[in-house]
């Protein structure tokens, strides 16, 4: 890390306030801290828990097939967890619980095709090295890099940026254990709609034991955060979606302010930073894309996040910004608005359209129902859809409404796990018995 310059351009007044709100949510950068493993397993905010008959860290190909043909002869159902960052039950089950830890790293790169085939269970931060010494980065990242690389895709984690896709629109290629324990290559050659299928598939199909990831050119990216008011953010919202690759904001409503957040390719020499306050929220910065890309959450929140058309962003944020201005004037959390491309994953937010994704977030300690369900009815107003890892209320009867490929998705799932041993019942409720 390059030596801080501490030029504090910001002074008092609206600025320093807004930064207040900022750092309390926990926006500043700061160490990552690791994800523990608890006696009894739960989520990263501790939302869920659950107490599985067993745990199953599988080293082999071979070990994943018979641990899942082991609980589908005796009716169990299995999880995959990846590091357990989801807000909902996606992991939960009193069965089995697989952990795929030992089956991540870098396994191979194919330097013409530009891609990477990866261990399911590897982090998102294990790849960035090996990567970047062959040459080639990831398109994207989350807002955080601890998730393990399966996990992100399952539920179309994403980061940010008008014609990026999600991380399962960077997947052209995986390896699967089914529910009766057959190994199943999916391919766009072999057969597409199985792709599109697995490429978001929430551990439904089965256990993705590897996966290949599209790959670009290794890239610098210059970071710019500034504090803005809410009306010149909100007058100029599409030309920052258009004038930059990567644009987002988070809005704080006491202060009606966005922390905007700006990231560009660059050629400039890296390891230049300059941060304009003292919590390091505002400032410049320029670095290799895997290292700008993520940011470290130091305090624990749950969170609830919908993907909107783009053309109704603007419109569902301000309907927020009442509803937080107004009857949830509590909420002291921000609002974070990005952006995500088109893509095929027929379970993605962003399947056949973009979108803007609105996140609003409640510490984890603290009561979120009310303001939660307030604002879900916000965004179902605008046809949104939840993200799959975040909490929402929606049940399969209103999922199949929003994503045109729903019955494509369940005859693959029929045929891929006819017996549902991935089918507890929460993904029952989800997806349909
Ligand atoms: C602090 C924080 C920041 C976040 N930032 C973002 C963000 O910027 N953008 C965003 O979109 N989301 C974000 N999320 C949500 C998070 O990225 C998703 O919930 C993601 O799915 C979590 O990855 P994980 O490895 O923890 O998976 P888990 O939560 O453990 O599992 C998620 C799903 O993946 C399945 N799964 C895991 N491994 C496998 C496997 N090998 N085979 C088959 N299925 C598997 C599980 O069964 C489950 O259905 C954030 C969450 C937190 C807590």
């Amino acid at each position: 890390m390059s030596e801080l310059s501490r030029r504090r351009v910001l002074g008092g007044g609206f600025a320093a306030a807004a930064l207040a709100s900022f750092e309390r949510a926990g926006l500043a950068r700061g160490l990552p801290r690791p994800v523990q493993e608890p006696e009894e397993w739960s989520n990263w905010s501790r939302s869920v828990s659950w107490r599985p008959r067993r745990v199953v860290r599988p080293t082999t190909l071979d070990e994943v097939v018979t641990t899942v043909k082991e609980s589908a002869a005796v009716g169990e159902t299995v999880r995959v967890a990846g590091t357990g960052h989801s807000f909902t039950p996606l992991c939960a089950t009193t069965g089995t619980t697989v952990l795929l830890g030992s089956l991540g790293g870098v396994r191979t790169i194919d330097s013409e095709g530009a891609t990477a085939t990866v261990g399911a269970g590897a982090k998102l931060y294990e790849l960035e090295k090996p990567l970047r010494e062959a040459g080639f980065a990831l398109e994207t990242l989350p807002d955080i890099d601890r998730q393990a690389v399966a996990g992100a895709i399952a539920t179309a984690t994403h980061g940010t940026g008008r014609d990026v896709p999600s991380m399962s629109g960077l997947v052209v290629r995986a390896t699967l254990v089914d529910g009766q324990g057959r190994v199943v290559e999916c391919s766009a050659q072999k057969d597409p709609a199985m792709l599109s299928a697995v490429q978001a598939s929430l551990g439904a199909l089965g256990v993705l034991v590897d996966v290949t990831l599209r790959l670009v050119p290794k890239f610098k990216l210059h970071e710019r955060t500034r504090i803005a008011p809410f009306d010149e953010v909100a007058a100029d919202l599409q030309s920052l979606i258009d004038g930059h690759r990567h644009f987002e904001f988070f809005w704080v409503s006491d202060r009606d302010a966005c922390l905007v957040k700006t990231l560009d390719p660059t050629d400039e020499p890296e390891d230049f930073e300059r941060q304009d306050d003292e919590q390091g929220l505002t400032g410049e910065r320029v670095g290799s894309s895997g290292k700008i890309f993520p940011s470290q959450r130091n305090r624990r929140f749950n969170e609830i996040e919908y993907a909107v058309d783009a053309d109704r962003g603007l419109e569902c944020w301000q309907e927020i910004r009442e509803l937080m201005r107004g009857r949830h004037q509590d909420i002291t959390w921000p609002l974070e608005y990005r952006t995500v491309a088109p893509e095929p994953a027929l379970l993605s937010m962003a399947h056949g359209q973009r979108v803007v994704t609105l996140s609003l977030h409640q510490a984890a300690n603290l009561e979120h129902g009310p303001f939660f369900d307030d604002a879900e009815a916000v965004f179902r107003n605008h046809g949104g859809r939840p993200h799959w890892g975040k909490m929402h209320s929606l049940q399969a009867e209103d999922l199949q409404q929003l994503y045109p490929k729903w019955g494509e998705f369940a005859d693959i799932r029929g045929r891929l796990d006819p017996q549902g041993t991935f089918a507890t019942p929460y993904m029952r409720r989800l997806l349909g018995a």
